[in-house]
């Protein structure tokens, strides 16, 4: 695997690499990598022969009052996983200048009206920062195939409508969400809970999925919602949210909506919050 820290070194690499056929896969993470993080680099295999792995901890998207400084950080593991997963690059800037030129004078993207709901509701900016970094990655890389993960659903169709306007030939992939043993969905941020806070966290799938057993059983959407709130509260997860979206993450407010659609739900525990959703 090559290393890259710098734009110019990850320019001329990518010069070389294009000289081989294949398509470029795009994995961009923020580290501190899990089975979650390696899934959609064993995905990216399947569909290109040549994948570029960036790790950076995007100061963007992060709010004045977030973990930027004590999200987990841990480059030599990482860079071990991605040799046994047989990433052919990595670009892991040595600071925010290989990325944005001068971080104060970068045009931030706007994710619109669905940027500020659901996470985007409690971690205002969020988005914003997420797809001005993504959208930088497309510039600096181009690749032809990027890869995200449905854990971070909002995300992904916010990049999605990004991509479409801004980079309409890089093709995105969804890939499924990963869970440990016990049902909750690997995130960097389960780093910060006790081994009790973790099993404690399993709540919330249960609660996606006794939310979608109810659903297709023709409960009221509306008791639905009060259960799932109620339930959460009673397993000592605060719940900043739980609704049911169509895929594309428009309001549904009528019961026994046919289409595509997905329960999502976000919560706090002790200062962490997760979120989770199941499409159905
Ligand atoms: P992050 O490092 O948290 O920014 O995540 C990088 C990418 O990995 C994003 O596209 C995430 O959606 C994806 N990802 C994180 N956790 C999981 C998981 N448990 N299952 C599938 N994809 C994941």
């Amino acid at each position: 695997m090559v290393i890259t820290r710098t734009r110019e070194e990850l320019y001329k690499i990518l010069e070389e690499f294009s000289k081989n056929p294949g398509k470029l896969a795009l994995i961009p993470t923020m580290g501190n990598l899990h089975d979650g993080h390696l899934s959609l680099i064993k995905l990216a295999k399947l569909k290109a022969s040549k994948i570029i792995t960036t790790i950076f901890v995007n100061p963007l998207q992060f709010g004045k009052n977030e973990d930027f400084k004590k999200y987990p950080r841990t480059e030599k593991l990482d860079i071990e996983k991605l040799k046994k997963e047989d990433c052919d690059i990595l670009f892991v800037p040595r600071n925010d200048e290989e990325v944005f030129s001068k971080l104060d004078k970068i045009k931030t993207l706007d994710s619109g009206n669905l940027g500020s709901e659901l996470c985007g509701k409690i971690r205002p900016g969020h988005f914003d920062g997420v797809l001005t970094v993504v959208n930088r990655l497309f510039e600096l890389i181009n690749p032809d195939v990027a890869i995200f993960g449905a854990k971070d659903y909002q995300q992904q169709i916010l990049i999605k409508k990004m991509a479409k306007s801004l980079h309409p030939k890089i093709s995105l992939l969804k890939a499924p969400i990963v869970r440990s043993k016990n049902g909750v969905a690997l995130s960097s941020r389960n780093n910060y809970l006790s081994e009790k806070e973790f099993d404690i966290a399993a709540n919330l799938f249960k609660c996606l999925q006794n939310s979608v057993y109810s659903y297709q059983k023709k409960e009221k959407l509306h008791e639905i919602l009060n259960n799932a709130n109620s339930f959460l509260v009673s397993k000592n997860l605060k719940p900043d949210y739980f609704e049911l979206r169509d895929s594309e993450l428009n309001l549904i407010s009528k019961n026994n909506f046919e289409g595509n659609k997905v329960f999502l739900g976000s919560v706090t525990i002790n200062n962490t919050r997760l979120i989770d959703n199941i499409e159905f």
